[in-house]
């Protein structure tokens, strides 16, 4: 069996780029479009997806929609899932607890996760959801993007492969760290036994 951490995969791109079986698109609670990342989706996936989303009645901040992909099926992606991530509007400061914004953004990691696998995804990329014009801090999105992701594959054996898609080297760059630091974390415990 392939080890959980083996199944991740940290990659600069534009997301509309990738060859996976389903793309998350951060997109905003009317599930109508937006900008940055829910903008170039539609633009690849082409008005079809707009008119589908307008039937969806919009989408709660923490969950996740699926859709087909549609202008993106010619790169082979099936499904696009739309999760809507929460705006920021935490205590940076606040180390210890859980803000309600990490439980939100938990969540969507959790629910796209779970829509990839009733839709039988193999491979599933996400965007950093909500560390655009939605401000979460980004080393606090990378820890809980990465650890869910991880605690997620380490009990289902669907998605075979996830895609961590970065938007620049500096944003796989905290991804990086995020990893490492928990790979030191998890020596460090081995050794205390
Ligand atoms: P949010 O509203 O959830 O913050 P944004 O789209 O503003 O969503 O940003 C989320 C992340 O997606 C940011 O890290 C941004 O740099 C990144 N991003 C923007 N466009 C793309 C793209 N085409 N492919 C991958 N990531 C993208």
């Amino acid at each position: 069996m392939i080890e959980p951490l083996d199944r991740i995969e940290i990659v600069t791109a534009d997301i509309t780029t990738l060859r996976v079986d389903a793309v998350v698109n951060a997109a905003n609670e009317s599930l109508l479009g937006g900008g940055g990342v829910d903008g170039a989706i539609h633009k690849a996936a082409g008005p079809e997806l707009l008119e589908h989303c307008k039937t969806l009645g919009g989408c709660p901040t923490g969950l996740a929609k699926i859709t087909p992909a549609f202008g993106l099926e010619k790169s082979g992606v099936q499904h696009i899932i739309h999760t809507v991530g929460p705006v920021w509007h935490g205590d940076e400061a606040q180390k210890l607890g859980y803000t309600l914004e990490d439980t939100l953004l938990a969540s969507c990691y959790h629910r796209s996760l779970t829509l990839a696998i009733e839709h039988g995804c193999k491979s599933l990329a996400f965007p950093n959801i909500s560390t655009g014009v939605y401000h979460f801090p980004k080393q606090r999105a990378a820890r809980i993007a990465f650890g869910h992701v991880l605690g997620f594959l380490s009990k289902h054996g669907l998605p075979e492969k996830v895609v961590l898609c970065c938007f620049s080297d500096s944003d796989a760059q905290v991804i990086q760290e995020a990893i490492d630091t928990r790979e030191d974390w998890m020596m460090n415990r081995k050794r205390m036994g």
